[in-house]
């Protein structure tokens, strides 16, 4: 987040009085917070089911082991799809990749496609001698330990991807970033055909499993402060999410029309530039400018509440940092946990998320209050959703270019990616802070209020 001077804050004060609420003709489809895109919400283990038998391709380089056996049982159920749906959706016919390549980036190192293999901590595709090679040294294992198989299957569904873009004959010059977002988009329209029971050797959950999915996307992102269109760049965390969700929400064909222009007009990848210093809540000025910033994203008729250290009022789960109490009409804060997870990670060293995660939980209990006076139910799964497209949409009125006492830097949107991967998510949880059950959908909500930047969006899409 980044604190400007009280200059701007008078600039903007005067832009939202002339300023006039937006409205967005059309009904939106209210969206069933019981379904992941239209699947039903599942728990179920994720990866190889029990008693497959493996595919058994050959491996170049490969030691046999688990991690070997994983990838190419992936590759293999991942190429039966694209056997299936390149012809069916694209009108080709699907050929298998030549040579599948496995090495141990701690080893002494070998030349695959030209690239040296020592301390390749990688997966990746060679168009020039059709080669998917990854690291079973470190990547897919530390990959496959931290978050779950459906992370190792992501990595290669992701590989092949760019094989089905050279096979689509897409120039070798095209931007990075197409490149890798398309890819991204397969992995979801390849994961959509595993979720609905459709692959033979592989099972997905739609809650579990796919947090799994975006959590390794979360981990494999740019970090904040590359532009999407550098050299190399593969996405933020929240564009590497959504360009997932695409393809599992609309199938291959909508993923073979990402484009720069397409990519331009949604990524929250802006500007060059690092991340701005970390805010504190506990900071008066930063309080008083959060405040600011959600009266004027909102305008209330009644009174805005107000935000207070202090006790839970009782109706919200243990560890909620932040509660709306409708009686009092304040919002509570455990200001001490609210800076704990507000602060980022240390290289090796445990931490919390980041300032926009402690920011944007006190925003959705904010949206609350906003719900109460709009007369939406404040409990169950829908408010849950509607407390995530507010709070998108907050995010929305802070954005770089629209002059306010708090705007957003490099990399906020993707702690907002790391706060809804968590168990207890505030950002998509209802009144009682309880959080919807699939990352998925909370992330989805979060971006439709986001990307709309029309808070009745989120009452007509989630009612
Ligand atoms: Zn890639």
């Amino acid at each position: 987040m980044k604190r400007q001077s009280g200059w701007a804050i008078v600039a903007s004060l005067s832009l939202f009085l002339t300023g006039c609420a937006a409205t967005v003709g059309g009904a939106a489809q209210p969206v069933d917070p019981t379904r992941v895109a239209g699947l039903e919400i599942t728990d179920g283990p994720s990866g190889l089911k029990p008693g497959v038998r493996d595919a058994a391709l050959p491996v170049d380089g490969g030691d046999g082991g688990e991690i070997d056996n994983l990838a190419a049982n992936a590759v293999a159920d991942v190429q039966r799809y694209w056997r299936e749906h390149l012809p069916a959706v694209f009108n080709r016919d699907f050929r298998p990749l030549a040579t599948l390549a496995s090495y141990d980036s701690a080893g002494r190192g070998r030349v695959i496609c030209g690239a040296s293999t020592a301390g390749l901590v990688n997966a990746f595709y060679c168009a020039g001698e059709d080669v998917v090679a990854w690291d079973r040294g470190e990547l897919l294992p530390t990959l496959g330990d931290s978050i779950g198989s459906a992370a190792v299957m992501a990595v290669l569904a992701h590989e092949i991807g760019h094989a089905v873009q050279f096979r689509l004959g897409l120039p070798a010059a095209t931007p990075s970033i197409v490149k890798e977002q398309q890819a991204d988009c397969y992995t979801g329209a390849y994961f959509r055909w595993v979720a609905e029971g459709k692959s033979a050797m592989f099972q997905v959950s739609t809650g579990r499993g796919l947090n799994e999915v975006l959590t390794a996307l979360f981990r494999i992102r740019d970090s904040a402060g590359v532009a999407f269109d550098d050299d190399g760049a593969h996405g933020s965390a929240f564009d590497r999410v959504s360009a997932f969700q695409f393809g599992f929400t609309d199938g291959p064909a909508r993923c073979a029309m990402i484009d720069e222009r397409e990519i331009e007009g949604r990524s929250t990848q802006g500007g060059s530039g690092s991340a701005a210093a970390n805010v504190r809540l506990d900071d008066r000025e930063a309080l008083a400018d959060l405040t600011t910033s959600l009266r004027q994203a909102f305008r209330l008729a009644a009174t805005p509440p107000t935000l207070t250290a202090g006790a839970a009022c009782g109706v919200t789960t243990e560890d909620s940092l932040a509660s709306y109490c409708p009686e009092s009409n304040q919002i509570a804060l455990d200001l001490d946990g609210l800076v704990r997870i507000g602060t980022p990670p240390r290289r090796g060293r445990q931490g919390g998320i980041g300032d926009f995660a402690a920011f944007a939980e006190v925003a959705s209990r904010y949206t609350l209050a906003v719900q109460q006076e709009g007369g939406f139910r404040l409990d169950g799964p829908v408010a849950a959703q509607r407390t995530a497209c507010l709070t998108g949409y907050w995010a929305s009125t802070i954005a770089d270019g629209k002059r306010g006492s708090l705007t957003l830097s490099p990399g906020d949107l993707d702690e907002a990616i790391a706060e809804m991967l968590t168990r207890n998510s505030l950002i998509a949880a209802d009144v009682q802070g309880r959080t919807l059950p699939a990352g998925f959908a909370r992330v989805a909500a979060f971006r439709d209020g986001l990307s709309s930047g029309d808070q009745g969006t989120c009452g007509t899409k989630y009612r």
